[in-house]
Protein backbone atom coordinates (compact mmCIF):
# COMPACT_ATOMS: atom_id res chain seq x y z
CA UNK A 1 0.00 0.00 0.00
CA UNK A 2 1.40 3.83 -0.65
CA UNK A 3 2.68 5.51 2.42
CA UNK A 4 0.00 8.14 1.83
CA UNK A 5 -3.01 5.74 1.36
CA UNK A 6 -4.13 7.17 5.05
CA UNK A 7 -4.42 10.34 4.55
CA UNK A 8 -7.31 12.45 5.09
CA UNK A 9 -8.16 15.39 2.29
CA UNK A 10 -8.12 18.30 4.63
CA UNK A 11 -10.66 20.93 4.85
CA UNK A 12 -10.46 23.23 1.86
CA UNK A 13 -9.97 26.94 2.53
CA UNK A 14 -12.99 28.92 2.58
CA UNK A 15 -11.73 31.99 0.66
CA UNK A 16 -9.96 29.86 -1.78
CA UNK A 17 -13.12 28.04 -2.50
CA UNK A 18 -14.83 31.10 -2.91
CA UNK A 19 -12.33 32.03 -5.61
CA UNK A 20 -12.76 28.75 -7.56
CA UNK A 21 -16.63 29.06 -7.57
CA UNK A 22 -16.10 32.84 -8.87
CA UNK A 23 -13.67 31.85 -11.64
CA UNK A 24 -16.32 29.23 -12.81
CA UNK A 25 -19.19 32.01 -12.60
CA UNK A 26 -19.73 32.86 -16.57
CA UNK A 27 -21.70 36.09 -15.57
CA UNK A 28 -20.23 39.33 -17.01
CA UNK A 29 -21.83 41.10 -14.34
CA UNK A 30 -19.74 38.58 -11.60
CA UNK A 31 -18.09 40.92 -8.36
CA UNK A 32 -15.82 38.90 -6.30
CA UNK A 33 -16.46 40.79 -2.86
CA UNK A 34 -15.27 37.80 -0.90
CA UNK A 35 -11.00 38.16 -2.00
CA UNK A 36 -8.82 40.15 0.92
CA UNK A 37 -7.13 41.78 -2.23
CA UNK A 38 -7.43 46.21 -2.74
CA UNK A 39 -8.64 46.68 -6.82
CA UNK A 40 -8.15 50.29 -8.07
CA UNK A 41 -10.97 51.27 -9.98
CA UNK A 42 -10.86 48.99 -13.12
CA UNK A 43 -10.91 46.12 -10.84
CA UNK A 44 -6.89 45.61 -10.94
CA UNK A 45 -4.09 45.07 -8.42
CA UNK A 46 -2.19 47.97 -8.60
CA UNK A 47 1.61 48.47 -9.25
CA UNK A 48 2.61 51.36 -7.25
CA UNK A 49 4.37 53.87 -9.54
CA UNK A 50 6.76 53.96 -6.35
CA UNK A 51 7.61 50.37 -6.90
CA UNK A 52 7.80 50.22 -10.22
CA UNK A 53 10.73 52.88 -10.05
CA UNK A 54 12.80 51.27 -7.37
CA UNK A 55 12.47 47.78 -9.40
CA UNK A 56 13.79 49.82 -12.61
CA UNK A 57 16.64 51.04 -10.78
CA UNK A 58 16.93 46.92 -9.28
CA UNK A 59 16.94 45.65 -12.39
CA UNK A 60 19.42 48.29 -13.74
CA UNK A 61 21.60 47.94 -11.06
CA UNK A 62 21.69 43.92 -11.73
CA UNK A 63 23.06 42.71 -8.09
CA UNK A 64 24.43 39.58 -7.60
CA UNK A 65 21.96 37.58 -5.82
CA UNK A 66 23.93 36.15 -2.62
CA UNK A 67 22.26 34.81 0.16
CA UNK A 68 20.66 37.53 3.03
CA UNK A 69 21.62 37.73 6.82
CA UNK A 70 19.44 35.54 8.36
CA UNK A 71 17.60 38.62 9.91
CA UNK A 72 16.95 40.14 6.25
CA UNK A 73 18.12 43.30 5.00
CA UNK A 74 19.16 45.94 7.10
CA UNK A 75 18.45 49.32 5.63
CA UNK A 76 14.50 47.06 5.32
CA UNK A 77 14.36 46.56 8.80
CA UNK A 78 15.54 50.03 9.90
CA UNK A 79 12.69 51.47 7.74
CA UNK A 80 10.24 48.86 9.43
CA UNK A 81 10.63 50.04 12.93
CA UNK A 82 10.47 53.84 11.96
CA UNK A 83 7.11 53.10 10.18
CA UNK A 84 6.33 51.51 13.15
CA UNK A 85 7.44 53.42 15.83
CA UNK A 86 8.15 56.64 14.60
CA UNK A 87 11.55 57.76 13.28
CA UNK A 88 12.54 59.66 16.68
CA UNK A 89 11.22 56.59 18.48
CA UNK A 90 13.65 56.38 22.02
CA UNK A 91 13.32 52.67 21.76
CA UNK A 92 15.00 52.64 18.47
CA UNK A 93 17.61 54.51 20.12
CA UNK A 94 18.22 52.68 23.05
CA UNK A 95 18.81 49.27 20.81
CA UNK A 96 15.60 47.90 22.04
CA UNK A 97 13.67 46.97 18.91
CA UNK A 98 14.89 44.06 17.23
CA UNK A 99 13.41 43.13 13.61
CA UNK A 100 13.78 40.48 11.45
CA UNK A 101 12.65 40.17 7.90
CA UNK A 102 9.51 37.37 7.50
CA UNK A 103 8.10 35.94 4.15
CA UNK A 104 4.40 38.22 4.60
CA UNK A 105 2.89 39.29 7.56
CA UNK A 106 1.68 35.77 8.04
CA UNK A 107 5.81 34.46 8.16
CA UNK A 108 6.03 37.31 10.51
CA UNK A 109 3.78 35.98 13.00
CA UNK A 110 5.09 31.85 12.61
CA UNK A 111 7.90 33.26 13.97
CA UNK A 112 7.12 35.05 16.90
CA UNK A 113 4.42 31.97 17.37
CA UNK A 114 7.84 29.60 17.20
CA UNK A 115 9.49 31.88 19.75
CA UNK A 116 7.42 32.50 21.83
CA UNK A 117 6.29 28.68 22.31
CA UNK A 118 10.01 27.96 23.40
CA UNK A 119 9.41 31.07 25.65
CA UNK A 120 6.39 30.47 27.43
CA UNK A 121 5.26 27.02 26.48
CA UNK A 122 2.80 26.74 28.75
CA UNK A 123 0.24 29.82 27.58
CA UNK A 124 -2.83 30.33 25.55
CA UNK A 125 -3.06 32.65 22.55
CA UNK A 126 -6.50 34.57 22.65
CA UNK A 127 -7.05 36.34 19.30
CA UNK A 128 -10.50 38.64 18.79
CA UNK A 129 -14.22 36.85 17.86
CA UNK A 130 -14.24 36.90 15.50
CA UNK A 131 -10.78 37.25 13.81
CA UNK A 132 -8.42 36.34 10.52
CA UNK A 133 -9.06 32.76 9.79
CA UNK A 134 -5.44 31.87 9.63
CA UNK A 135 -4.58 33.52 13.20
CA UNK A 136 -5.94 30.27 15.20
CA UNK A 137 -4.27 27.45 12.78
CA UNK A 138 -1.41 29.20 12.76
CA UNK A 139 -1.01 29.43 16.77
CA UNK A 140 -2.41 26.15 16.69
CA UNK A 141 0.44 24.28 14.28
CA UNK A 142 3.23 26.45 16.70
CA UNK A 143 1.63 24.34 19.31
CA UNK A 144 -0.46 26.15 21.47
CA UNK A 145 -4.28 26.30 22.72
CA UNK A 146 -6.15 28.83 20.95
CA UNK A 147 -9.09 30.82 22.88
CA UNK A 148 -10.96 34.56 22.04
CA UNK A 149 -12.51 37.14 23.78
CA UNK A 150 -15.33 38.67 22.71
CA UNK A 151 -14.64 41.30 20.05
CA UNK A 152 -17.45 42.61 17.62
CA UNK A 153 -20.77 44.25 18.71
CA UNK A 154 -23.35 42.89 15.54
CA UNK A 155 -25.87 45.66 17.05
CA UNK A 156 -23.87 48.78 16.36
CA UNK A 157 -21.28 47.40 13.51
CA UNK A 158 -18.16 48.60 15.80
CA UNK A 159 -16.22 47.24 18.56
CA UNK A 160 -17.40 45.52 22.20
CA UNK A 161 -14.96 47.14 23.75
CA UNK A 162 -16.75 46.26 26.99
CA UNK A 163 -16.55 42.70 26.18
CA UNK A 164 -12.78 42.45 25.43
CA UNK A 165 -11.76 44.66 28.16
CA UNK A 166 -13.69 42.65 30.92
CA UNK A 167 -12.08 39.35 29.22
CA UNK A 168 -8.52 40.44 28.98
CA UNK A 169 -9.01 41.19 32.97
CA UNK A 170 -10.16 37.71 33.54
CA UNK A 171 -6.90 36.12 31.82
CA UNK A 172 -3.77 34.59 33.66
CA UNK A 173 -0.22 36.29 33.37
CA UNK A 174 1.52 35.21 30.57
CA UNK A 175 -1.79 34.89 27.96
CA UNK A 176 -0.40 35.52 24.66
CA UNK A 177 -3.04 38.44 23.04
CA UNK A 178 -3.44 38.72 20.04
CA UNK A 179 -4.32 42.42 18.58
CA UNK A 180 -5.41 43.78 14.98
CA UNK A 181 -3.22 47.37 15.31
CA UNK A 182 -5.63 48.53 12.93
CA UNK A 183 -8.21 47.78 10.13
CA UNK A 184 -9.83 45.19 11.98
CA UNK A 185 -10.56 42.28 9.72
CA UNK A 186 -13.03 40.62 9.06
CA UNK A 187 -14.81 43.13 10.79
CA UNK A 188 -13.30 46.51 9.83
CA UNK A 189 -14.40 47.67 13.71
CA UNK A 190 -11.57 49.12 15.05
CA UNK A 191 -11.27 50.51 18.99
CA UNK A 192 -10.71 54.48 19.68
CA UNK A 193 -7.12 55.76 20.87
CA UNK A 194 -8.32 56.25 24.23
CA UNK A 195 -9.78 52.29 24.70
CA UNK A 196 -6.09 51.42 22.80
CA UNK A 197 -4.59 53.15 26.50
CA UNK A 198 -6.98 50.57 28.42
CA UNK A 199 -5.67 47.69 26.51
CA UNK A 200 -2.68 48.89 27.54
CA UNK A 201 -3.18 49.08 31.44
CA UNK A 202 -4.53 45.85 31.66
CA UNK A 203 -1.39 43.99 29.62
CA UNK A 204 0.52 45.59 32.15
CA UNK A 205 -1.55 45.20 35.34
CA UNK A 206 -2.18 41.45 34.04
CA UNK A 207 1.07 40.44 32.88
CA UNK A 208 -0.55 39.87 29.62
CA UNK A 209 1.97 39.20 26.32
CA UNK A 210 0.75 41.26 23.64
CA UNK A 211 1.42 40.37 19.94
CA UNK A 212 -0.01 43.45 17.42
CA UNK A 213 -0.81 42.31 14.28
CA UNK A 214 -0.19 45.22 11.51
CA UNK A 215 -1.54 44.65 8.33
CA UNK A 216 -2.89 47.40 6.82
CA UNK A 217 -1.06 50.07 8.23
CA UNK A 218 -1.81 53.45 5.79
CA UNK A 219 -5.35 51.73 5.11
CA UNK A 220 -7.58 53.93 8.08
CA UNK A 221 -5.79 57.12 8.67
CA UNK A 222 -2.69 57.11 7.56
CA UNK A 223 0.76 55.81 8.33
CA UNK A 224 1.14 57.96 11.82
CA UNK A 225 -2.32 57.72 12.78
CA UNK A 226 -3.07 54.20 12.20
CA UNK A 227 0.33 53.10 14.39
CA UNK A 228 -1.58 54.88 17.48
CA UNK A 229 -1.64 51.07 19.33
CA UNK A 230 2.15 50.05 18.42
CA UNK A 231 3.03 54.07 19.73
CA UNK A 232 0.77 53.13 23.06
CA UNK A 233 2.11 50.21 23.66
CA UNK A 234 5.59 52.11 22.80
CA UNK A 235 4.99 54.39 25.40
CA UNK A 236 4.32 51.82 28.08
CA UNK A 237 7.73 50.39 28.65
CA UNK A 238 5.91 46.74 27.89
CA UNK A 239 7.60 44.47 26.18
CA UNK A 240 5.65 43.21 23.21
CA UNK A 241 5.50 41.99 19.43
CA UNK A 242 4.27 43.19 15.98
CA UNK A 243 4.13 41.54 13.01
CA UNK A 244 4.20 43.77 9.75
CA UNK A 245 2.76 42.88 6.45
CA UNK A 246 3.45 45.46 3.17
CA UNK A 247 1.14 42.99 1.34
CA UNK A 248 -1.41 45.38 0.69
CA UNK A 249 0.26 48.86 1.85
CA UNK A 250 2.83 48.21 -1.06
CA UNK A 251 0.27 45.88 -3.12
CA UNK A 252 3.30 43.00 -3.19
CA UNK A 253 1.24 40.76 -2.21
CA UNK A 254 3.06 37.61 -4.08
CA UNK A 255 6.38 38.79 -2.91
CA UNK A 256 6.07 38.00 0.43
CA UNK A 257 6.84 41.19 2.12
CA UNK A 258 6.78 41.70 6.10
CA UNK A 259 9.04 41.88 9.22
CA UNK A 260 8.79 40.88 13.03
CA UNK A 261 9.65 43.67 15.35
CA UNK A 262 10.05 42.67 19.32
CA UNK A 263 10.26 45.24 22.06
CA UNK A 264 12.52 44.14 24.76
CA UNK A 265 13.68 45.88 28.17
CA UNK A 266 17.08 47.07 27.34
CA UNK A 267 19.93 46.35 23.80
CA UNK A 268 21.56 43.35 25.96
CA UNK A 269 17.98 41.29 26.07
CA UNK A 270 17.12 42.17 22.25
CA UNK A 271 20.79 40.79 21.43
CA UNK A 272 19.57 37.50 23.26
CA UNK A 273 16.38 37.33 21.92
CA UNK A 274 17.37 38.18 18.48
CA UNK A 275 20.11 35.37 18.71
CA UNK A 276 16.84 33.03 19.48
CA UNK A 277 14.84 34.46 17.04
CA UNK A 278 17.09 33.86 14.19
CA UNK A 279 17.64 30.15 15.35
CA UNK A 280 13.89 30.14 14.34
CA UNK A 281 14.44 31.76 11.01
CA UNK A 282 17.43 29.47 10.66
CA UNK A 283 15.65 25.87 11.04
CA UNK A 284 12.83 26.63 9.17
CA UNK A 285 13.98 28.96 5.59
CA UNK A 286 17.25 29.94 6.50
CA UNK A 287 17.17 33.57 5.08
CA UNK A 288 14.47 35.57 3.50
CA UNK A 289 14.31 36.43 -0.12
CA UNK A 290 15.60 39.54 -1.73
CA UNK A 291 13.45 41.19 -3.62
CA UNK A 292 10.71 42.57 -1.99
CA UNK A 293 12.56 43.79 0.89
CA UNK A 294 15.25 45.72 -1.30
CA UNK A 295 12.26 47.14 -2.95
CA UNK A 296 10.12 48.69 0.09
CA UNK A 297 13.76 49.44 1.29
CA UNK A 298 14.47 51.52 -1.52
CA UNK A 299 11.32 53.80 -1.52
CA UNK A 300 11.32 54.18 2.07
CA UNK A 301 14.73 55.83 1.83
CA UNK A 302 14.27 57.95 -0.52
CA UNK A 303 12.06 61.28 -0.10
CA UNK A 304 10.81 61.24 -3.81
CA UNK A 305 9.55 57.53 -3.57
CA UNK A 306 8.28 57.71 -0.41
CA UNK A 307 6.30 60.43 -0.84
CA UNK A 308 4.89 59.07 -4.26
CA UNK A 309 4.44 55.78 -1.77
CA UNK A 310 2.44 57.94 0.60
CA UNK A 311 0.61 59.71 -1.87
CA UNK A 312 -0.29 56.15 -3.42
CA UNK A 313 -1.41 54.55 -0.31
CA UNK A 314 -3.52 57.66 0.46
CA UNK A 315 -5.38 57.20 -2.88
CA UNK A 316 -5.81 53.83 -2.09
CA UNK A 317 -6.98 54.62 1.37
CA UNK A 318 -9.68 57.54 -0.01
CA UNK A 319 -11.05 55.02 -2.72
CA UNK A 320 -11.79 52.54 -0.04
CA UNK A 321 -13.65 55.70 1.75
CA UNK A 322 -15.26 56.78 -1.11
CA UNK A 323 -16.87 53.20 -1.76
CA UNK A 324 -17.87 52.76 1.85
CA UNK A 325 -20.00 56.08 1.91
CA UNK A 326 -20.90 55.59 -1.78
CA UNK A 327 -22.42 51.96 -0.64
CA UNK A 328 -23.88 53.73 2.27
CA UNK A 329 -25.51 56.17 0.46
CA UNK A 330 -26.99 53.98 -1.95
CA UNK A 331 -28.70 51.37 -0.07
CA UNK A 332 -30.06 54.11 2.23
CA UNK A 333 -31.78 55.59 -1.34
CA UNK A 334 -33.20 52.03 -2.20
CA UNK A 335 -35.21 51.88 0.83
CA UNK A 336 -32.48 49.97 3.07
CA UNK A 337 -33.98 50.84 6.38
CA UNK A 338 -31.04 49.84 8.73
CA UNK A 339 -28.67 52.20 9.44
CA UNK A 340 -25.99 51.26 7.47
CA UNK A 341 -23.92 53.89 8.61
CA UNK A 342 -21.26 51.54 10.77
CA UNK A 343 -20.48 51.02 6.87
CA UNK A 344 -18.39 54.40 7.12
CA UNK A 345 -17.17 54.06 10.09
CA UNK A 346 -15.58 50.55 9.76
CA UNK A 347 -11.84 50.90 8.62
CA UNK A 348 -9.87 49.02 5.79
CA UNK A 349 -10.66 46.52 3.75
CA UNK A 350 -13.34 44.93 5.24
CA UNK A 351 -16.61 45.30 6.71
CA UNK A 352 -18.69 43.60 8.11
CA UNK A 353 -22.35 44.08 6.90
CA UNK A 354 -24.77 41.91 8.84
CA UNK A 355 -25.98 39.55 5.94
CA UNK A 356 -26.58 36.55 6.93
CA UNK A 357 -25.37 33.04 5.22
CA UNK A 358 -28.43 32.59 3.64
CA UNK A 359 -28.74 36.53 1.86
CA UNK A 360 -24.90 35.79 1.23
CA UNK A 361 -26.29 32.60 -0.84
CA UNK A 362 -29.03 34.62 -2.66
CA UNK A 363 -26.26 37.06 -3.59
CA UNK A 364 -24.45 34.55 -5.17
CA UNK A 365 -27.09 32.72 -6.82
CA UNK A 366 -29.22 35.29 -8.13
CA UNK A 367 -26.75 38.40 -8.79
CA UNK A 368 -22.78 36.44 -9.19
CA UNK A 369 -21.90 38.68 -6.27
CA UNK A 370 -19.47 36.50 -4.08
CA UNK A 371 -18.97 37.41 -0.44
CA UNK A 372 -17.97 35.34 2.57
CA UNK A 373 -21.05 33.55 4.51
CA UNK A 374 -20.00 35.33 7.48
CA UNK A 375 -20.94 39.03 5.72
CA UNK A 376 -17.49 40.08 5.05
CA UNK A 377 -17.25 41.64 2.09
CA UNK A 378 -14.07 43.57 0.97
CA UNK A 379 -14.99 47.36 0.16
CA UNK A 380 -11.59 47.16 -1.88
CA UNK A 381 -13.17 45.37 -4.30
CA UNK A 382 -16.10 48.01 -5.45
CA UNK A 383 -15.55 50.60 -7.98
CA UNK A 384 -17.39 52.86 -9.79
CA UNK A 385 -18.81 50.58 -12.41
CA UNK A 386 -19.95 47.42 -10.22
CA UNK A 387 -20.92 50.45 -7.27
CA UNK A 388 -24.68 50.44 -8.40
CA UNK A 389 -25.06 46.90 -9.27
CA UNK A 390 -23.85 45.75 -6.16
CA UNK A 391 -25.90 48.10 -3.78
CA UNK A 392 -29.44 46.80 -6.26
CA UNK A 393 -28.53 43.23 -5.16
CA UNK A 394 -27.90 44.28 -2.04
CA UNK A 395 -31.19 46.52 -1.12
CA UNK A 396 -32.84 43.52 -2.55
CA UNK A 397 -31.56 40.91 -0.66
CA UNK A 398 -31.79 43.58 2.95
CA UNK A 399 -35.41 44.72 2.03
N1 LIG B 1 -2.90 39.49 9.44
C1 LIG B 1 -4.06 39.93 8.98
C2 LIG B 1 -5.03 40.52 9.95
C3 LIG B 1 -4.38 39.85 7.63
O1 LIG B 1 -5.54 40.29 7.20
C4 LIG B 1 -3.42 39.30 6.75
C5 LIG B 1 -3.64 39.20 5.26
N2 LIG B 1 -4.87 38.98 4.80
C6 LIG B 1 -2.22 38.85 7.27
C7 LIG B 1 -1.99 38.96 8.62
C8 LIG B 1 -1.18 38.19 6.41
O2 LIG B 1 -0.52 39.03 5.57
P1 LIG B 1 0.44 38.46 4.42
O3 LIG B 1 -0.42 38.26 3.24
O4 LIG B 1 1.44 39.55 4.26
O5 LIG B 1 1.02 37.20 4.91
Amino acid sequence: ASIFAAVEMAPRDPILGLNEAFNADTRTTKVNLGVGVYYDDNGKIPLLGAVKAAEKARLEAAPARGYQPIEGLAAYNNAVQALLLGKDSALIANGQVITVEALGGTGALKVGADFLKRLNPGATVYISDPSWENHRALFESAGFPVDTYPYYDAATGGANFAGMKAKLESLPAGSIIVLHACCHNPTGADITDAQWEEVVAVCRAKGLVPFLDMAYQGFADGIDADAVAVRAFSASGLQFFVSSSFSKSFSLYGERVGALSIITASKEESARVLSQVKRVVRTNYSNPPTHGGAVVAAVLSSPELRQQWEDELAGMRLRIREMRKGLAERLAARGVTRDLSFVTRQRGMFSYTGLSAAQVEVLKNEFGIYAVSTGRICVAALNSKNLDYVADALASVMK
